[in-house]
């Protein structure tokens, strides 16, 4: 224990040790050695990276954008340098295979790539003569300061969605990151800093909750995005709405794959199985219910089922692993009693995948469940685990009827060779990230991220531009010459 890293906030361009005194273990999760201890910021600690930020803002405002571009093309340059040391930091405090890793690192340059274009990006309009010798023009300047609140399944990708974009669009930056994945926080923090983006535009505060509330409540912080479950999404959406702060807040997901007699299934099959099980099934835009529609629910279920059992399960680094553990003991506790619910409801386990024998990781057996019904809690609860649920349905209509009787609405995918029926799907179901023939259908960080209903709580979604739209205020100037 002594030997484990003690973690500082980064606050005003320098490493600070926090007033707070609590500290939280951060496990690795592939065989639950200590890898670092990460302090639980406080009101004081959060304090202090406000009033840097917005001692930077007036002055980071002014910068050009071609300048501000420029810093973020050096991050670029720097992550892409340093790609493989942020994959296999976030292989090993998240626990995802370093192949997943390495794809969301991926992910994450992309979406300082699109952050670069924001000369383009933060043109606003004019228009000549909307009366008499008058011209009206929009343009958009800068909220002001920003947090970041993230979750710990995306410890790389989700704050670079954030980070550069709201720099770039002249506000200055707070990083909250996931108190479980904190060391490619510090180490994003470190790029950054050397990416010549000037003290104080971006903070790193280390926490749990107390460090989350007092952003939530703090006066000089102007807008929040933020990352994670439900319950915290709620509860962030409606405190930082509460004290006059733009909100947006990407929540959980239950996401239905729904798969056609058609289906080419041997494509099919092995998209479906790596949406279901890979990343252990944390990820929002899991595949965690499968609608077979009749007929062939048979024979799907029976492809899964041969998939599964072969899947191989073992810590993030391993070459050949699939599934690696889950992220927290409790978790994978959790995990296990939901399966147990779902046997004891009366699904039917059709097949079960192995684990790394006398592990200390928090490895779960993935699992496939037939006939489920949808009203079970397995079929409408956030699993988050390498757990699959198979679903019948007569057609097709009430396939999608089954998908949109979920209280969540973040991704929903379908499997077939008939335009007509991907045509309806498209049409009718209610989420907001769709897939054809694609199993995790995550858009590029050029367009929109989020989901409907549960999944989401604002207006304007993640990256894209409706994300240059978060993190500007439009102005708009109404003009006459004498
Ligand atoms: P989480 O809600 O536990 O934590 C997210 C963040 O909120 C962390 O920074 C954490 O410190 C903070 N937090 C946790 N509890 C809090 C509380 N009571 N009060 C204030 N702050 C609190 O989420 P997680 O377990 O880290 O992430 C997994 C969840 O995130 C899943 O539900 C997943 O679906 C969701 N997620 C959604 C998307 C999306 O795009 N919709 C993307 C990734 C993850």
């Amino acid at each position: 224990m002594s030997g484990a890293v003690e973690l500082e906030n980064f606050v005003g361009g320098h490493w600070v040790r926090p007033v707070a005194t609590g500290r939280l273990d951060v496990p690795n999760p592939s065989d639950g050695s200590l890898l670092a201890r990460v302090p639980r910021s406080e009101a004081a600690d959060v304090d202090a990276a406000v009033q840097a930020a917005r001692s930077a803002f007036p002055s980071w405002r002014e910068v050009p954008v071609a300048e501000r571009a420029r810093r973020v093309l050096a991050l670029r340059a720097l992550l892409e340098s340093h790609a493989p040391e942020l994959a296999h930091t976030v292989s090993r405090e998240n626990g995802k295979t370093l192949d997943e890793a390495q794809g969301s690192v991926r992910r994450g340059i992309e979406a300082t790539e699109f952050a670069a274009s924001a000369p383009t990006t933060l043109q606003g309009y004019f228009l000549e003569d909307v009366s008499h010798g008058v011209d009206t023009t929009l343009l958009r300047q800068a909220v002001g300061v920003v947090v970041g609140i993230t979750p710990f399944n995306f410890p790389v990708m989700i704050p670079l969605w954030m980070a550069p974009l709201a720099l770039v669009c002249g506000n200055c930056f707070i990083l909250k990151p996931s108190e479980r994945v904190p060391l490619s926080a510090v180490l994003l923090a470190r790029l950054i800093g050397e990416a010549g983006f000037p003290a104080g535009t971006f903070n790193l505060v280390h926490g749990d909750s107390a460090a989350v509330d007092a952003l939530l409540t703090h006066p000089g912080v102007d807008a929040v995005s933020f990352v994670g479950s439900a319950p915290t999404a709620r509860h962030v959406y409606t405190t930082a709405a509460a004290h006059g702060k733009r909100v947006q807040a990407l929540a959980g997901a239950k996401n239905h794959l729904l798969v056609m007699p058609d289906a080419d299934l041997d494509r099919s099959v092995p998209a479906i199985i790596s949406s279901a099980f890979g990343q252990s099934g944390e990820r929002c835009l899991a595949g965690s219910v499968v609608v077979a529609v009749e007929p062939g629910a048979d024979r799907l279920v029976e492809r899964l089922a041969e998939a599964v059992r072969t899947l191989t399960v073992g810590p993030g680094s391993g070459a050949d692993t699939d599934v690696g553990p889950v992220n927290r003991a409790d978790h994978r506790d959790r995990v296990n009693r939901w399966i147990q619910e779902g046997e004891a409801a009366g699904a039917v386990v059709a097949a079960r995948g192995p684990v790394p024998p006398g592990s200390e990781g928090y490895y779960v057996r993935p699992v496939l469940f037939d006939r489920v019904l949808p009203e079970m809690t397995i079929a409408q609860e956030e699993i988050f685990g390498p757990v699959l649920s198979v679903v019948r349905a007569p057609s097709l209509s009430e396939a999608i009827a089954i998908a949109n009787r979920s209280r969540f609405g973040n991704a929903a995918a379908i499997f077939t060779r008939d335009g007509g029926a991907a045509r309806e799907f498209v049409h009718r179901i209610e989420a907001g990230m769709l897939g054809v023939n694609i199993g995790v259908p995550a858009p590029a960080a050029y367009f929109p991220f989020a989901g409907w209903k549960g999944s989401f709580f604002g207006d304007l979604h993640a990256t894209g531009r409706d994300a240059v739209e978060f993190y500007t205020r439009k102005k708009v100037v109404t003009t006459r010459w004498f």
